[in-house]
């Protein structure tokens, strides 16, 4: 992260030093929020409109207003990136639901707080890029729906901690969480397919996946590519007998994944359908999104 970033908070771009929330935040508190993340490309913000559409959208599916109208935001966002002269980064924008009692009642925490950070990410480390993922099968499940809808991306991704910390512990840089019947959802911060016999597998969004973005992107690419795309209920045992095998996500964009629970997928490296999505992805986010008004 590079030091003196200017952190758009409730309205005012502040320095780094001066962006704080209050301990009395119920986002800190009870990790009671939304957040997004979006990635820079060429100067450009790739898919802007649906990650706001996202935020929106669980914002209100957990009863909390954006003191903000779609437009701000989306120009709050942009002012972001333009006042750190980022031209490739990262975006992380989050809505707290404020300043409030002690105590759950989200209703007693008048005003949302808003704030948006521009930098960079380094997911993993550039050999995984060339070489592949290795993944376990975390312990840890994705949420119940009926506890709360794994759509919501919000402030508590304890559950998805907790399956990180046993990736790291087995020595893996990521894993794959089931949903509560077993079946596969997503990875701990990025979704999953599988391609099998020319075909391409993800999970449903029913199935506990978050409705990834790039997820989204790379469908659409299939799709130009005449490859077919299921989405579909996979188990363990579609990833230990896939062709190849891929995650997506902003921070992660698109990587192969070559083993998994210390089992080869398919010849233990990158599959050819995965290098070509990857050459796809980075010439579509490198060539679409919305412009940065640099100074
Ligand atoms: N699943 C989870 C749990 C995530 O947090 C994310 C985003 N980091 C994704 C999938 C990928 O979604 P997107 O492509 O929109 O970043």
């Amino acid at each position: 992260m590079s030091p003196n970033l200017l952190i758009w908070l409730d309205g005012k771009l502040v320095p780094e030093s001066e962006a704080k929330i209050s301990v009395f935040d119920h986002g800190l508190l009870y990790g009671d929020g939304v957040f997004e993340g979006i990635r820079i490309y060429n100067g450009r913000v790739f898919r802007l409109t649906e990650h706001l559409h996202r935020l929106y959208d669980c914002a209100r599916a957990i009863c909390l207003t954006i003191p903000l109208s779609f437009e701000e935001m989306e120009r709050a966002t942009v002012e972001t990136v333009a006042a750190n002269k980022l031209r490739d980064g990262y975006i992380r924008l989050v809505v707290t639901r404020g300043v409030g009692s002690l105590g759950l009642n989200p209703y007693q925490c008048p005003k949302a707080s808003v704030f948006v950070i521009a930098s960079t990410i380094t997911l993993y480390p550039q050999e995984r890029y060339e070489n592949g993922l290795h993944l376990i099968t975390c312990g840890t499940r994705r949420p119940n729906s009926a506890a709360l809808s794994p759509q919501v991306k919000s402030l508590n991704y304890l559950s998805n901690i907790m399956a990180k910390i046993e990736c790291i512990q087995a020595g893996c840089e990521e894993g794959i969480m089931l949903n509560d019947q077993g079946y596969v959802a997503e990875c701990t911060g990025d979704n999953v397919f599988i391609v099998k016999n020319g075909r391409v597998i993800t999970p449903p969004i029913s199935a506990g996946a978050l409705d990834g973005i790039t997820r989204r992107a790379v469908i659409e690419l299939l799709g130009e590519m005449s490859v077919p795309c299921a989405e579909q209920n996979m188990t363990r045992f579609d990833i230990y007998t896939a062709d190849e095998c891929f995650l997506t996500g902003t921070a992660a964009e698109v990587i192969a994944a070559v083993q998994y629970d210390r089992r080869p997928i398919g010849d233990g490296k990158p599959g050819k359908l995965t290098q070509e999505l990857i050459k796809r992805f980075k010439t579509l986010a490198n060539s679409t999104g919305t412009p940065v008004p640099y100074a």
